[in-house]
């Protein structure tokens, strides 16, 4: 380690890794050396085009490092959802449930937000704040007493005083250090891709569920050229039945649009995809335990959930907020910050969310990807009376947006460390 200073390395640096890497420096400066490693550090964001929802806890805590206000500008309020329940060869698609964005006055449950944006600014704000990136792959590590030794496929090893796996959902690190991972497959797969469209969105979500599982509409900024046909866009997450989608993509140019617009639908006028549709098999996972000696998971490396709530990130975000929270209270009071007792700390404030979040998802993918008529029936007749209650709905919307009831770790409720 440097000197008295005690290490953190962090193994990964996507939207988890980072976030928790400028949140640590944030808090305590100089006193906490923090590095960040990962192949993929060499790569420019900006070529990532999937879109997020970043839910209204994540953002307060984005708000507190200081880069919300950075990518605000970039990002598209959602300001009211509906979730229509059909079948695809249905003329008129039912809306079941309507939702209203804001959960406090003017703040909306959630923004959409480029991945590459927000990758590219908390990149930008760790090299401001002193943490170092390094564009290598961590390969190893040893625990011992005092320190954890962490190799590099760039050059000698280093000691840390606590190693984070934020190194994905195929986590090599999690593998290393023994921690079992309960996962099942859905046979299903999210395509993504940004559809160019005639009309204004209007800030609306839109969820349709079809018997292959949700397809959803997400709106997002955009800076229209004078005179584009097109001029506004959203992003699709399309799930589809895994042995469909190799023939579906490999439709040529106007049957693969025909298809999109049978679920699309013509509300928002002529469409056409603005990217390239990305298939990503959808699964469910989660570590038997979330942290091991000296070592923690963080985000999709502790769990894996189907993308139906959109969370998976936001997910990750709170693991983030319980972890620099429990690592910086240690630290002021001169704990050890890869010591079992803290890392405990960190495994209960995450367990229960996790698993309540894991088993919410999974539910609601085996309760809407169905066309058995009296599921179909239920499952409307559920939505209706949703609709029907403004308390519950209220619930709902806190929920989504991260609020529920809880008194969550600081950062998500928009305070510093
Ligand atoms: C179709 C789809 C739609 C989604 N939509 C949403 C949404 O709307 N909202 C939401 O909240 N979530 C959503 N998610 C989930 C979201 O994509 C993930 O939860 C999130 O990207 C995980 O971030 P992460 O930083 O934990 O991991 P990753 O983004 O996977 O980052 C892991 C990083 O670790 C690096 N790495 C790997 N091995 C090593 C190593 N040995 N050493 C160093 N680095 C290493 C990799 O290069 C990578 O950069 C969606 C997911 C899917 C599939």
């Amino acid at each position: 380690m440097s000197g008295t200073v005690p290490r953190i390395v962090i193994a990964g640096g996507g939207l988890a890794g980072l976030s928790l890497a400028l949140a640590l420096k944030r808090a305590l400066a100089e006193g906490i050396d923090v590095a960040v490693y990962d192949p993929a550090l060499k790569r420019d964001p900006h070529g990532d085009k999937r879109a997020y929802a970043i839910a209204a806890a994540a953002r307060r805590m984005l708000q507190s490092l200081g880069v919300w206000g950075e990518v605000e500008p970039k990002a598209q309020p959602i300001l009211d959802m509906i979730v229509t329940d059909s079948r695809l060869q249905d003329a008129v698609r039912p809306v079941f449930l309507t939702f209203a964005g804001d959960v406090t006055e003017g703040e909306p449950f959630a923004h959409m937000l480029a991945a590459g944006e927000l990758t590219a600014t908390l990149m930008e704000a760790c090299k401001a704040t002193g943490v170092t990136l390094r564009p290598e792959g961590v390969t190893g590590f040893k625990p011992g007493p005092a320190a954890i030794a962490v190799t590099t496929s760039g050059g000698a090893p280093l000691e840390a005083a606590l190693l984070v796996a934020a190194d994905g959902a195929r986590s090599r690190l999690r593998e290393l250090a023994g921690i079992s991972w309960i996962f099942w497959p859905y046979k299903q797969s999210g395509i993504v891709a940004t559809i160019a469209h005639e009309r204004d969105h209007e800030g609306r979500a839109v969820e349709h569920f079809l018997p292959s599982g949700p397809f959803a509409i997400l709106p997002l900024k955009h800076e229209a050229t004078p005179g584009e046909a097109l001029p506004y866009r959203s992003s699709i997450v399309w799930t589809e039945r895994s042995d469909a989608v190799p023939d579906l993509l490999s439709l040529d140019g106007e049957d693969l649009l025909q298809e999109l617009e049978r679920r699309f639908g013509l509300q928002l006028g002529r469409i056409a995809f603005d990217t390239k549709p990305q298939a990503f098999p959808l699964a469910f996972g989660v570590a038997r335990t979330f942290v091991a000696d000296r070592l923690a998971l963080l985000g999709d490396a502790a769990h894996l959930i189907h993308p139906i709530a959109g969370q998976g990130l936001n997910l990750g975000l709170h693991d983030v907020a319980a972890l620099a929270e429990t690592i910086v209270d240690a630290m002021r009071i001169g704990l050890d910050p890869g010591s079992a007792d803290v890392l405990d700390g960190y495994e209960r404030a995450r367990r229960t969310e996790v698993t309540a979040m894991g088993a919410m998802t999974d539910g609601l993918n085996k309760l809407f990807s169905n066309d058995f008529l009296p599921v179909r029936l239920m499952r409307d007749l559920g939505l209706g009376l949703v609709d029907r209650m403004p308390g519950l709905k209220r619930f709902f919307i806190r929920e989504a947006a991260g609020l529920a009831g809880r008194e969550g770790p600081r950062l998500l409720r928009g305070e510093t460390l």
